[in-house]
């Protein structure tokens, strides 16, 4: 369970004059044109801020300034019917897309040359790098590890008797292997990018989990009409959730609100790397 530092404002009334209003923007445009000089000046090392590391600048006058880059927090999945929408939502960006490319031409490679034969067999979910990727459906994982075109992937047999593949992941969750019973929402794993390629192979299209629902005689289903509910019940979710934080804090109940920010959000182990 994360454990959440209440905000400074939570519980403290704000009077909030238009003096203090005004000097506040004042500073704020301060300190933005102080870091817009500082970005564009001086060499600034990304390398580690992806996973939540230390994003180190140096100053103009030469002191070294260090300061943390906040991991995303990812929002408990909301369950319609049982099921969850397969990717998680985060507070920070939110970057989620899923267009309705059921049955797109795809590529396949045949002795060696790609050639334009198959069909997309699945829904594309586009998020960033290292989000949760959830189980839709309870039940059984089936398979985990690499092939061809899903790159690393897991595979769960549902209660519905329907099999579900999450492909393309960056990393596999600690604890999913063959065999695991998994409840719907469950984290699988982190959005990727790998495939269309010998084990390891990555960056052939942008980062998106594959999710593909096979029936039980064989066929590939279109997710979509399920997804497209899944995900509007997130949202639903979502705004309820934070309508009732702000409801809480406004009414400077300061420890329900802990206790309510701790139960909205997913605790999570860290990604176990690419
Ligand atoms: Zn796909």
């Amino acid at each position: 369970m994360p454990k959440f530092v209440p905000p400074p404002w939570l519980g403290v009334p704000s009077p909030g004059s238009r003096v203090r209003r005004i000097r506040g923007r004042v500073c704020a445009v301060l300190v933005s044109l102080v870091l817009l000089v500082g970005i564009q000046v001086l060499p600034v090392d990304h390398a580690d801020a992806g996973k939540g590391g230390r994003l180190r600048a140096a100053t103009a006058d030469g002191l070294a300034a260090s300061y943390h880059v906040a991991a995303p927090a990812y929002y408990r999945p909301a369950l319609l019917d049982g099921k969850a929408f397969p990717v998680a939502r985060s507070n920070f960006l939110s970057l989620l897309e899923f267009p309705n490319n059921w049955h797109a031409p795809r590529l396949r490679l045949i002795n060696g040359k790609w050639e334009l034969v198959g069909v997309h067999l699945g829904i594309d979910i586009v998020a960033e790098r290292g989000t949760p990727v959830l189980a839709m459906e309870p039940g059984m994982v089936a398979n985990v590890g690499w092939t061809f075109y899903s790159g690393t992937r897991v595979g769960v047999r549902g209660v519905d008797g329907h099999y579900y593949l999450y492909a393309h992941l960056s990393s596999v969750q600690p604890g999913i292997r063959s065999g695991v019973h998994v409840a719907a929402g469950a984290v699988l794993g982190r959005i990727g990018n790998t495939g269309y390629g010998p084990p390891g192979h990555r960056d052939e299209f942008p980062p998106h989990l594959h999710l593909g629902i096979q029936s039980a005689r064989g066929e590939w289903v279109n997710p979509y009409p399920t997804l497209a509910l899944l995900y509007r019940q997130t949202v639903t979710e979502t705004t309820r959730t934070q309508a009732a934080l702000d409801r809480l804090a406004a009414a400077g109940k300061r420890s329900a609100w802990i206790r309510r920010a701790e139960n909205a959000y997913m605790s999570l182990n860290p990604p176990g790397g690419e």
